[in-house]
């Protein structure tokens, strides 16, 4: 059996990594350098990490001190460590796989179901000497909602909703879900950056995905078109998005979401 060593991330991804690993040791460190001679070390053939923000930056130099290949954003990881990817805006499933040293290989959140258990986690101490020193992070606000790339239910707004979050606001914290946008709803100053969904945004695939006034280009689709279960609601039937919709409404957003919170709150 494949021996997988797992950098922990949050619990939940942790989880899905332990998940995906089939059995996992699981690492936690500052250090790509520890865990790489760890990995070195005790024979481990693949590790794998997280495909956020900073997973994937870890996983990079935990690749550079391996000398090994490195994979991002697989959606899928078989036995033989051949990843899936869903690459250029989906239009191409990509199968790949490391041939040189022992593969590193950062899996999206939400892209398999956790593991019920998470072994218990290995402390690898060190600190990398870096050319670069952080003086400083100051960590952003939270709000209430979900984190968008984890969430399980996302409910992005786009252009349609002309500037008026209220019935994407309302509709999503009927349902606990976390707020995404599209690129002309950030364009347009309506939302910072980091609720972007797509090519140049953040790739989510949440449980359900509802897009509301979003017509459906390519580089939205790219971030968003391996969500599980697809609503789209829109007020032109011809909109491109409907053609990957699980279930499409053809309407007026403010008064589909209005009516749908209304129902969900009732029957909570
Ligand atoms: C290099 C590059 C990278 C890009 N990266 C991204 C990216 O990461 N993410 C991204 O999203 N885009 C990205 N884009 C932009 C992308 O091409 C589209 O321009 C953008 O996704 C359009 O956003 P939208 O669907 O909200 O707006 P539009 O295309 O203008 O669509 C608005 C939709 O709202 C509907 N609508 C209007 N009013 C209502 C209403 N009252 N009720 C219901 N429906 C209504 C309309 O029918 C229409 O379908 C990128 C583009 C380039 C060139």
């Amino acid at each position: 059996m494949s021996k997988v060593l797992v950098v922990a991330d949050n619990a939940k991804v942790t989880a899905e990594l332990v998940a995906a690993a089939g059995s996992a040791v699981v690492v936690e460190s500052k250090s790509a350098r520890a865990v790489a001679e760890y990995a070195k070390n005790n024979s481990f053939d693949a590790v794998f990490v997280a495909a956020t923000m900073d997973g994937k930056e870890f996983a990079a130099r935990i690749a550079i001190a391996l000398d090994s290949g490195i994979i991002t954003d697989a959606i899928a990881v078989d036995s033989n460590f051949v990843t899936t990817q869903s690459n250029f805006g989906g239009s191409y499933t990509v199968k790949a796989k490391v041939n040189r040293g022992i593969p590193v290989i950062t899996l999206r959140p939400n892209s398999v179901e956790p593991a019920s258990q998470i072994p218990e986690t290995i402390k690898l101490e060190g600190d990398d000497n870096s050319l670069v020193t952080i003086k400083s992070v100051k960590p952003k606000v939270k709000g209430a909602r979900p984190e968008l790339a984890e969430a399980k239910i996302v409910v992005s707004g786009g252009r349609g909703i002309d500037g008026d979050w209220s019935a994407v606001e309302k509709f999503a914290d009927s349902l606990g879900a976390a707020i995404g946008a599209s690129r002309a709803a950030v364009d347009a100053g309506w939302c910072s950056h980091d609720l972007q969904v797509g090519q140049t945004g953040k790739s989510v695939s949440p449980d359900l995905y509802v897009a509301c006034g979003i017509s459906g280009a390519i580089q939205h689709k790219a971030g968003m078109q391996t969500s599980k279960n697809i609503v789209v609601i829109n007020k032109d039937p011809e909109a491109p998005l409907f053609e990957i919709a699980d279930f499409g409404i053809v309407g007026d957003l403010a008064s589909v979401l209005s009516k749908a919170s209304e129902l969900i709150n009732a029957r909570k």
